[in-house]
């Protein structure tokens, strides 16, 4: 596998690349045991959507920066999956936009959250990125959920207005939602609670997404009128698209 993913002339060397970093570090104890099913399932849909980004997910994209451009108090979260897959770039964004990271993972314990703190440290280091990681002394909890996941920071994730947490799961999503913020998602299921719970979906692969921002933040700010974003019609054109894709296929067998 190894070498295969250092081959670039590879069909497959994008998604072999990927899961590459999650062996490597779930070998460093960053991921939850789960975390290789959850990449499993996004595979799946990202080979439906044709592992490339659609028309809805790069406006759904253009609305969140909008978003996380005109906040206030904008924050990005990461879990485990998240650091993974896209430490750097998820760094590199919260630096242009001058906003903290916050480490939030479901299955908090103290040895996942050293791995990622040294993890994404090392970045910030290698990078010499000037970012603020939260999460490693939670002060706050997210009101409605119980347990470790519930934990977060006031100056972090407690505070903000609009809240960036790719790969997030339904339950925290809509208690984010319940207190106010604008939560944006990157999911490629477009029927996973987190999808249609968020106030901006983008049904996307989360490396491409965090390219796509990266080149976009160098554009002048779009004016976009945030009531003309419709997150139903961007879940329902992805469904579309898997749909009519699937109706091509079948009609050229
Ligand atoms: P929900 O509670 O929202 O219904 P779930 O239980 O279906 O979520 P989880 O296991 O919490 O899903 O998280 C995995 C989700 O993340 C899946 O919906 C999967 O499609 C998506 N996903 C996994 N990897 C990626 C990725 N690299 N880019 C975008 N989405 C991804």
């Amino acid at each position: 596998m190894g070498n295969i993913a250092a081959d670039p002339s590879h069909p497959r060397y994008q998604s072999l690349l990927l899961r590459h970093r999650l062996e490597q570090a779930e070998k460093q104890g960053m991921l939850a045991g789960s975390a290789m099913i959850a990449h499993g399932r996004g595979e799946a849909f990202d080979y439906l959507l044709g592992e490339q980004t659609i028309n809805s997910a790069r406006v759904a994209t253009n609305h969140a920066l909008a978003a996380l451009r005109g906040a206030k108090r904008p924050v990005l979260s990461l879990n485990g999956n998240v650091a993974a897959l896209a430490g750097r770039e998820t760094l590199l964004l919260a630096e242009m936009l001058q906003c903290p990271v916050e480490i939030n993972i479901f299955y908090r314990t103290p040895q996942r959250m050293k791995a990622l703190l040294e993890h994404l440290g090392k970045i910030k280091l290698d990078e010499g990125i000037d970012v603020t990681i939260l999460g490693a002394a939670p002060n706050a909890r997210i009101p409605g959920l119980e347990g470790p996941r519930a934990k977060c920071t006031k100056e972090g994730i407690l505070e903000s207005d609009v809240i960036f947490v790719p790969l997030e799961d339904g339950d925290r999503c809509e208690a984010l939602v319940a207190m106010g913020k604008t939560v944006i998602v990157v999911d490629l299921n477009p029927l996973s609670r987190s999808a249609k719970m968020a106030s901006i979906t983008i049904v996307d692969e989360l490396t491409r997404v965090m390219e796509n921002m990266l080149a976009m933040m160098s554009s002048p700010i779009e004016d976009l009128a945030s009531n003309s974003y419709d997150n139903e019609a961007v879940l329902d054109e992805a469904l579309h698209h898997v749909a009519t894709k699937f109706t091509q296929t079948s009609n050229e067998a």
